[in-house]
């Protein structure tokens, strides 16, 4: 972990995933963006924090998977008087987060694998309830900006402070698109809207959650949005004959010569891939026929 700074009231914490951090008064109190996936992450983003003058006084999510929340708990539990914005519609995923495990089986109780520090964050009380339409907050008089980055999560929001965009996971790293292949987005639609969208934005600075900071968003978000259509054009060029669900996600991965070795990538894939299915098929380029007690696609 390592603290940058990027303007005088606006800096970060470079990790596995990236802590924005927005100075919010003349005390050094701060709006944590992000709190990295567990306890220890929680731990030593006070640590650091403290050891650099900052104190935590609110966080926020972009979104709440596992990685994004999971230092939440330990943060609250040790600075109680902590304030923790969401969303209303992602409330119960801070409070309750089996719900992320249980999404991504299929909303059966998620198998023991699945129950693990990336996909399982620790409960946190939210203090501060955002509405979907608010396209920004306020703290202290500073007016904290909200940027809908739907797709990776179905409420994905990108955090804007003095022209500098917290992104999320609406895009990855060229490293990591290059080792991940396919990132992982629910809602294929959006996500591409989303990609289209932030190509067009011109902000001083942008930091993914992974990856490092950029100052130019537009090859990146290129990058990631034609890894996206390459991936459609994959499923369509496979689907010559109808095949199971089943069988285009093992297509996919080892078309991208992936190796999958554990439960939660698997389901994280099979996720994704399930979102392109419905996608192709919202879009009328697929469809779906029951036979044989399975599910087998087509092209219409
Ligand atoms: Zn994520």
């Amino acid at each position: 972990m390592k603290l940058h700074k990027i303007t005088e009231n606006v800096l970060y914490i470079e990790d596995t995933t990236n802590i924005g951090i927005i100075k919010i008064n003349e005390s050094n109190d701060v709006l944590i963006v992000d709190s990295g996936s567990d306890n220890s992450k929680g731990r030593r983003i006070i640590k650091i924090l403290k050891d650099n003058g900052y104190k935590i006084k609110y966080i926020i999510n972009t979104h709440m998977h596992a990685d994004h929340i999971g230092g939440n708990h330990f943060i609250q539990k040790h600075i109680p008087e902590v304030r923790i914005f969401a969303l209303r519609e992602e409330l119960s995923m801070l409070e309750a987060p089996l719900y992320l495990p249980y999404f991504i089986y299929s909303g059966a109780y998620p198998l023991k694998d699945l129950r693990n520090k990336f996909l399982l964050a620790k409960p946190s009380k939210v203090t501060n309830i955002i509405e979907k339409e608010d396209t920004s907050i306020f703290i202290e008089e500073n007016r904290i900006d909200l940027i809908s980055l739907d797709g990776h999560t179905e409420f994905q929001k990108g955090i804007l402070y003095e022209n500098i965009l917290f992104c999320g996971d609406a895009l990855i790293s060229e490293e990591l698109l290059e080792k991940h292949k396919i990132p992982v987005n629910v809602n294929i639609k959006n996500a591409k809207e989303t990609l289209l969208n932030l190509e067009e934005t011109n902000f001083n600075f942008y930091l993914p959650s992974h990856g490092s900071l950029l100052n130019n968003i537009k090859y990146l978000a290129k990058l990631n949005y034609k890894r996206i259509v390459e991936i459609e054009e994959k499923i369509l060029g496979f689907l010559d004959s109808e095949k199971t669900t089943e069988k285009i996600v093992s297509y996919l991965l080892y078309s991208y010569g992936l190796n999958i070795t554990n439960a939660t990538l698997y389901y994280l894939y099979n996720t994704t891939i399930m979102g392109f299915l419905s996608y192709l098929r919202d879009e009328k380029k697929i469809e779906p026929i029951i036979k044989n007690n399975s599910i087998f696609w087509k092209l219409k």
